[in-house]
């Protein structure tokens, strides 16, 4: 168990990056399973908000154009997730890893995250060919109906932003943590280094 300097315990985490229609949430889901492990999704969070409320009218915006949801927003709904998920018992901050998939976004983000995670391993899902990824997401706009995967414009502005953001964020953890995987790979072998990844960072 680790504390911060206010004697908070600080979450054992690892981070799920990766640019849309990497994989995060299909890797992120898969580890959730895994007893031990906590999956949270910040855009699975924001699509559970009610649209009707101001708060979720307000996301709603953001995501429908592909442009981030404002920091303050994020990290406040976060860390009510995690005292209402720590509260029911589905996390137990000290025995659990959690995992975060699509959060920190900005290097602001990964600042405020410092003051209760401690990151032990950054999983990169990398993937040159983005026609491969914008295939994969024209397919989940049809599965799940997300609206931000609808429009090609809407997907390559989402990966504006992501490109604009990545190299900041990563900049601000230990460049030993981070783990890059190459999703164009078969999934099993995706699974193998992932395991391996893990394995060799939550020792
Ligand atoms: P995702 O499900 O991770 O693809 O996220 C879908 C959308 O939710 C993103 O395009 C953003 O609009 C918003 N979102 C998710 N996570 C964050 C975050 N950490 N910071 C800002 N916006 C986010």
């Amino acid at each position: 168990m680790t504390m911060n300097s206010n004697e908070k315990v600080l979450y054992n985490t690892v981070l799920l990056f990766g640019a849309p229609g990497s994989g995060k949430g299909t890797w992120g889901k898969i580890l959730g399973m895994i007893p031990g492990f906590y999956h949270l999704s910040t855009g699975e969070m924001f699509r559970m908000l009610d649209t009707e409320s101001e708060l979720g009218m307000k996301v709603m915006e953001n995501m429908r154009k592909g442009e981030l949801v404002e920091d303050n927003i994020v990290f406040d709904l976060w860390q009510r997730h995690m005292s209402n998920a720590m509260l029911t018992g589905r996390f137990r901050p000290h025995k659990d890893t959690l995992v975060l998939d699509g959060f920190p976004r900005t290097a602001r983000q990964a600042e405020m995250l410092k003051s209760t995670a401690l990151v032990k391993a950054i999983i990169l899902l990398d993937c040159a060919d983005r026609e491969l990824l914008i295939a994969r997401l024209r397919k989940r706009a049809v599965l799940e109906l997300r609206a931000d995967d609808a429009s090609e414009q809407i997907v390559r502005h989402r990966f504006t932003v992501y490109d604009r953001e990545i190299q900041n964020n990563l900049a601000q953890f230990p460049q030993g943590l981070i783990e890059r995987i190459d999703v164009s790979a078969p999934p099993i072998h995706i699974l193998a280094l992932l395991s391996s990844a893990l394995d060799s960072h939550l020792k």
